[in-house]
């Protein structure tokens, strides 16, 4: 980890944005799927789950992966979707090209998105990875295709960075809000079942 920086993701501090074991279990459990190659807990829920992962633009098994933050918490991946399936995203794309202010706020937070990849990469000790050089998630910086992935920008950056993810995270209030805990309790109990 860097010495200087101060994460600005939703309940993470210098002190708690690198994984622990419970995290990855319980990203396991929120996922339906064994997740590996963590590299980072860049938002957490109020009651210290992880909200998102961050994961190096590399695998360990080689493949490239551009989606550094990844959105793992099932209840706000599923209010997401609702208004993913109502085509909000196709509105956000219109109006870019309307409103050269967001147009340029959203070319930053691409900039941002991928400056942050770079930095996890870095930390992780990995290489560049020229097969995704410039390419960043969601859509950015020309098209809205993601809601997912701009709200998990939103939540490990902070607000004020991605518009859309912003704006995400307003539709989904009456789901989700970050001042609330939504976890299950299984989780955390999964885990320590195994530990016991
Ligand atoms: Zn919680």
């Amino acid at each position: 980890m860097s010495e200087n920086r101060i994460p600005a993701g939703f309940g993470v501090t210098a002190e708690t944005t690198a994984p622990t074991a419970l995290d990855v279990h319980v990203l396991s459990q929120q996922l339906g799927r064994k997740v590996r190659d963590v590299a980072e807990i860049p938002a957490r829920c109020v009651c210290g789950n992880p909200l998102v992962a961050a994961t190096a633009p590399r695998l360990s098994n080689g493949s490239p992966f551009p989606t550094v933050f990844y959105l793992a918490h099932p209840v706000i991946t599923a209010a997401v979707s609702r208004f993913e399936a109502e085509g909000v995203m196709y509105e956000m794309t219109d109006r870019l090209e309307d409103d050269a202010e967001l147009a340029a706020a959203y070319q930053a937070a691409h900039e941002n998105y991928l400056a942050e990849r770079d930095r996890i990469r870095r930390e992780a000790g990995i290489d560049e990875v020229p097969e995704i050089e410039g390419v960043s998630a969601g859509g950015m910086p020309t098209r809205v295709k993601c809601l997912h992935a701009v709200l998990g920008h939103t939540l490990s950056v902070g607000r004020g960075v991605n518009p859309f993810g912003d704006e995400t995270l307003d539709l989904i209030r009456d789901y989700w809000t970050p001042e609330q805990c939504a976890c299950d309790p299984a989780w955390r109990e999964s885990f320590e079942a195994e530990e016991a």
